[in-house]
C-alpha cells in the first residue's frame, strides 16, 4: 500500500519543528529514521497531514557524557550510537543491546529516540532506559520536561508524549563501578523483534530485571539480592504476576518460561560482569 497525502517539511533548525507541531497538533508526524513511520504510513495506521523531518538537525546529532548518565541526542542513529568509542564502557547494556535491533541497515537510519518514541513493546532501547531508569527530554514551543522512562512509556506504541512535543534526547545512566550489565533475548531469527527480551542491573545489593516482549511496555522488578534457590522462586512469581498473552511467535506460557529461565541466566551473567 502507499500512504495517504501528506505535506512534507525538512527542519534545519529544533525550533523549525516545534512551530510546526504547535502549529498542526495531533495531525502532524515527526520522521526521524523512518524505520517505523514509514510502515506505518504504507499501512496507513497513521494519516498525518503533514511529516515533519527531523533527520538533518545536526544539533541534535551528539553523544555527550553528564553527571551520572549519558545523553544521546534525537538524530543520533543506532548505529552512531554503536560507533561511539565509550558506548561499552560507560553504558555497557545498551552495546549489549543494540546489535539485536535490526539489521546494520535498519541502525544506520534508526534512531535512538525514535525508538523510544515509537514505542513497541519488544524494543530493545526502551528496556535498557526502564531497567536502568533513565529519562527523556521532550520540548514544545510551551516548555521542556523531563520524564523517567516508566512514566514515559505508558502502553503498546503509546507514550506521554504531548502531540505538540518532540524528544530532543535520551538519558541513560552511566555504568557504575561495581555494578554488573547483561542483556539476551530470544527472537526467530536474528534482526527479529525480540520473542522476549532480558535486561539485567546487579548492584549495591539489589537486582533489578526488565523484560520486553511480554506484556504492553517494559516490565520492571527489583529484589535484593539473594541465593540462587530464592531467586528461582521470585522470577517464578514476577514470570506469572507479568501475564501477558498468545500470538502467532509464542504462548504466553513459553514467554513466562524464558522469562525465568533466561532471567537467571541474563542476572548470572550481570553478577559476573562486575567490574
Ligand atoms: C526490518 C526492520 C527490523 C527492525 N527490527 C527492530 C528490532 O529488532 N528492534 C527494535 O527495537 N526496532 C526494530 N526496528 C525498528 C527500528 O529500530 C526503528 O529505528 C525504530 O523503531 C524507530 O526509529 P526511527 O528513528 O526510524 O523512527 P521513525 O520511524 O522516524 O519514527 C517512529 C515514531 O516515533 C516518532 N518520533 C521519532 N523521533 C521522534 C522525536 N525525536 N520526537 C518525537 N517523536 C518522534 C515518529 O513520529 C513515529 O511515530 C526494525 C525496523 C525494520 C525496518
Amino acid at each position: 500500500m502507499k500512504p495517504a497525502n501528506f505535506d512534507y517539511a525538512r527542519c534545519e533548525r529544533v525550533e523549525s519543528a516545534l512551530d510546526l507541531l504547535a502549529e498542526h497538533g495531533d495531525d502532524a508526524r515527526i520522521i526521524a529514521g523512518g524505520q517505523s513511520l514509514m510502515a506505518m504510513l504504507n499501512m496507513r495506521l497513521v494519516r498525518p497531514s503533514i511529516v515533519v523531518d527531523i533527520a538533518s538537525l545536526d544539533e541534535l546529532a551528539y553523544v555527550k557524557e553528564a553527571a551520572g548518565y549519558v545523553e544521546f541526542g534525537a538524530t543520533v542513529t543506532q548505529a552512531a550510537a554503536e560507533a561511539w568509542p565509550a558506548l561499552r564502557k560507560r553504558v555497557p547494556l545498551v552495546a549489549a543491546a543494540l546489535p539485536h535491533i535490526g539489521h546494520f541497515q535498519t541502525r544506520n537510519r534508526g534512531t535512538i529516540c525514535g525508538s523510544l518514541c515509537h514505542a513497541d513493546p519488544s524494543s530493545e532501547l526502551p528496556l535498557c532506559l526502564a531497567t536502568l531508569g533513565g529519562d527523556v527530554v521532550l520540548r514544545s514551543r510551551r516548555k521542556k520536561r523531563v520524564v523517567g522512562a516508566l512514566d514515559f512509556q505508558i502502553g503498546l506504541l503509546s507514550t506521554a508524549k504531548q502531540p505538540d512535543e518532540m524528544m530532543v534526547a535520551a538519558r541513560y545512566p552511566a555504568a557504575r563501578s561495581g555494578w554488573g550489565y547483561a542483556f539476551r533475548e530470544i527472537s526467530r531469527r536474528h534482526g527479529d523483534f525480540a520473542i522476549v527480551a532480558l535486561a539485567a542491573v546487579v548492584g549495591d545489593g539489589k537486582i533489578r530485571l526488565g523484560v520486553g516482549g511480554v506484556d504492553d511496555k517494559p516490565a520492571v522488578h527489583e529484589w535484593d539480592d539473594m541465593d540462587d534457590d530464592s531467586l528461582a522462586d521470585a522470577l517464578n512469581d514476577f514470570a506469572w504476576d507479568l501475564g501477558g498473552g498468545d500470538d502467532i511467535h509464542a504462548t504466553a506460557r513459553y514467554r513466562r518460561e524464558m522469562v525465568r529461565r533466561l532471567g537467571k541466566k541474563v542476572i548470572g551473567e550481570a553478577r559476573q560482569c562486575r567490574s
